[in-house]
C-alpha cells in the first residue's frame, strides 16, 4: 500500500513538474514580446479567434495575437523573433480574415498578426493613363471595390468573393472569371511592401528586388508578411449582363468555353458549373434571372442528366444598353447551348462582385456558414478535362447538393512563371472547385466523412491516370507532398526560403517548412 502511495505521488509531483515547465516555456516564449514598444498591441488571453478559419476543420491555438498599428509592429515582433533564433519555438502567421480551409492561417503557440488591424490606413488611388491604388495587405477587396470606384475605377482580376483580404489572396492566386483576360489577381499587382522573415521592410516590383516580389506572390506567407499592395486598376463599368445557359454535352460546354476565353472582346467574365441530380433547378433561378423564352424554360426538363452551366458576364455603361443588347445577341449566337435555357440577367456591377456575399447572408441566417467546409480546388491541364469529367461526374460524384462545383478554363499566357505558384504545363487549363459545406454529425453524403471520402477518390484517381493536376490553396501533411506538388520548381521555392525567412519562422500552418530545421 506504502508502495502505491509512493508512486501516485511521484507520479502527481511528475506531472506538476512537467506542467510547470510547459507553462514556464509558454511564458519565457512570449515574456519579450510584451517588452516590446509597439503602437498597437498583444492579446495574450482572447486568442481563440485566430485558431479557427472558415474551413472549419482545424484548430490551433497561438501563443499571442499582434494587433499591428503600424507596418513597424509588424516588423520590430518580427525581426524580435528572428534574433531570439531557434532557442525560441515561435513561429508566425499572418491572419487576413481567416478564410483559409485547413489553418493556412494559425500558428500554434505562435504569434498570429491580425492583418485587419491596419485597415485604417487610407487607400491610395492614383488616376490618369495607368491608373493604380496603393492598399494595406489586411484590407478587404470589398474595401478595394468601394472605395475604387468614388473615382470611376475598379481593379481588373477577382476573386468570386470580396470579403477576402489582399494579402491573403495575393499568397495564393486570387482566380475568378477575369482571369482568362487579365490573370490572376498576381498578374495585377505592380509593387509589395513586403515585412522579412529577419524583420526588414522592402518594397519590391518587377524591377526592385524582382526575387523577393515573385516569391511573395502565390508564396503562400513563406517569405514575407504583404503590409501593402500597388494594384492595377482599370474604368469601372456601371452595369452587368449576367448570362447562364445550360449544355447537356460536356464537350460542347468545354469547347464553347475555351472559344470565348480565346476570343478578343467578347465576354468580361466567364465561368461554368456542374449540375448533378438536381431538380427545380431553373425554378431557383427564376428569382434572380428571368429567362429568354418563357414558356419553352418552363417546359425543359433535365430528365436527370449531368448538365453544364456556361456563366457570362458582359459590362456596359448605361448609355450603351442599346449596344451592348445587340453585342450579347452576336456572341450568343455562336454558342451551341440548349436553346431554351438561355437566363439574363442585370445587375450593378458592385452586385455582381459581391454577388456570394447575399449566399452568406443567407446560410449565416440559417447558421450554415460556419460549418466545416471540406473544399477542394484543382487545377486540371485542358487535355486532361474529359477523362477527368467522365470519371469524376459520372462516377464519383453522385450530386451536387453538398456545394457548387465550379469549372472554367483559363490561359496559362496571363500567369507570370517566376512567381511561387503552380500550375500545370499547358496553355489552357481548368479550374475546377468542389466547394462543399458538410452538416456537422452528418453521416450522411452531406456529412464530413463522405465528403473527404469523395475528396480523397478524386485526387487518387488523377493520381493514379496521370493527369497532371495541381492543387490551388494546396494543403498537405508532409514535406515529401510538398516536393511532389512543387516538382522541379521545389529546390527554387526551398532556396527563396532560406533567403528570405532562414529559421521558417513564418506560415508554419502550411505545413512546408518546420521553425529550426
Ligand atoms: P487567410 O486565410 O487569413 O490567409 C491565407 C494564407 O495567406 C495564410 O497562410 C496566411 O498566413 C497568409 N497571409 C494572409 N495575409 C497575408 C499577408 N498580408 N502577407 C503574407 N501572407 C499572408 N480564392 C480564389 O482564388 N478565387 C475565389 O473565387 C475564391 N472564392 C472564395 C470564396 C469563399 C467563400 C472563401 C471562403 C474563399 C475563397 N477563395 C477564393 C479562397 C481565398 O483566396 C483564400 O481563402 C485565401 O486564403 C484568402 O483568405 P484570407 O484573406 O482570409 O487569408
Amino acid at each position: 500500500k506504502q508502495r502505491n502511495i509512493f508512486f501516485i505521488r511521484g507520479f502527481i509531483i511528475l506531472l506538476f513538474t512537467s506542467l510547470t515547465v510547459k507553462i514556464n516555456l509558454c511564458f519565457s516564449n512570449t515574456l519579450p514580446l510584451k517588452t516590446l514598444e509597439l503602437d498597437g498591441h498583444f492579446n495574450f488571453d482572447e486568442v481563440h479567434h485566430a485558431a479557427k478559419d472558415f474551413g472549419n476543420r482545424f484548430q490551433f491555438l497561438p501563443a499571442a495575437v499582434l494587433h499591428p498599428k503600424s507596418v513597424f509592429d509588424i516588423a520590430i515582433t518580427v525581426r524580435h523573433i528572428w534574433q531570439m533564433g531557434t532557442s525560441s519555438e515561435l513561429t508566425v502567421a499572418a491572419r487576413g480574415h481567416g478564410h483559409s480551409l485547413q489553418g493556412q492561417s494559425q500558428a500554434h503557440r505562435g504569434v498570429v498578426i491580425n492583418m485587419e488591424s491596419l485597415k485604417n490606413s487610407a487607400m491610395q488611388i492614383h488616376t490618369g493613363k495607368f491608373p493604380y491604388v496603393d492598399v494595406y495587405g489586411g484590407e478587404l477587396w470589398i474595401n478595394v471595390l468601394h472605395e475604387t470606384l468614388k473615382f470611376g475605377l475598379a481593379p481588373k482580376s477577382w476573386t468570386d468573393y470580396l470579403h477576402l483580404t489582399v494579402g491573403g489572396t495575393l499568397s495564393n492566386a486570387g482566380i475568378s472569371g477575369q482571369a482568362f483576360r487579365h490573370g490572376p489577381q498576381i498578374s495585377n499587382v505592380h509593387q509589395l511592401e513586403v515585412v522579412t522573415g529577419k524583420g526588414d521592410v522592402v518594397n519590391c516590383s518587377k524591377e526592385e528586388n524582382g526575387d523577393l516580389f515573385h516569391s511573395v506572390l502565390g508564396g503562400l506567407g513563406q517569405f514575407g508578411i504583404i503590409t501593402r499592395a500597388r494594384i492595377s486598376l482599370e474604368p469601372a463599368p456601371a452595369m452587368v449582363k449576367w448570362i447562364r445557359v445550360l449544355y447537356s454535352d460536356f464537350a460542347t460546354f468545354t469547347r464553347d468555353q475555351e472559344r470565348l476565353i480565346s476570343a478578343e472582346n467578347m465576354f468580361d467574365y466567364i465561368e461554368g458549373f456542374v449540375i448533378i441530380n438536381k431538380t427545380g433547378l431553373l425554378n431557383n433561378w427564376r428569382s434572380s434571372f428571368n429567362p429568354q423564352d418563357p414558356a419553352q424554360a418552363s417546359q425543359f426538363n433535365s430528365d436527370g442528366k449531368t448538365l453544364f452551366c456556361l456563366e457570362l458576364a458582359k459590362y456596359f455603361n448605361l448609355d450603351k444598353t442599346e449596344t451592348v443588347n445587340q453585342e450579347v445577341e452576336k456572341m450568343l449566337a455562336q454558342l451551341s447551348y440548349i436553346p431554351s435555357t438561355l437566363f439574363m440577367s442585370e445587375v450593378t456591377y458592385v452586385d455582381f462582385l459581391d454577388r456570394v456575399h447575399v449566399s452568406e447572408v443567407k446560410l449565416r441566417s440559417k447558421g450554415l456558414w460556419e460549418v466545416p467546409h471540406p473544399w477542394l480546388n484543382l487545377l486540371i491541364p485542358k487535355s486532361k478535362i474529359h477523362i477527368f469529367a467522365e470519371e469524376v461526374f459520372g462516377n464519383i460524384l453522385t450530386q451536387t447538393s453538398n456545394g457548387p462545383v465550379l469549372i472554367y478554363p483559363v490561359n496559362k499566357s496571363k500567369w507570370d512563371n517566376r512567381t511561387s505558384v503552380v500550375i500545370p504545363e499547358e496553355d489552357i487549363f481548368y479550374l475546377v472547385a468542389f466547394l462543399s459545406s458538410a452538416v456537422p454529425s452528418s453521416t450522411g453524403t452531406d456529412g464530413l466523412e463522405h465528403i473527404l471520402t469523395q475528396n480523397k477518390r478524386i485526387l487518387e484517381f488523377c493520381e493514379t491516370a496521370h493527369l497532371g493536376v495541381k492543387q490551388y490553396l494546396p494543403h498537405y501533411a508532409t514535406q515529401e507532398e510538398w516536393r511532389a506538388h512543387f516538382g522541379p520548381r521545389w529546390e527554387v521555392f526551398a532556396q527563396r526560403k532560406s533567403a528570405y525567412d532562414p529559421l521558417a519562422i513564418f506560415a508554419p500552418g502550411q505545413r512546408i517548412f518546420q521553425k529550426g530545421n
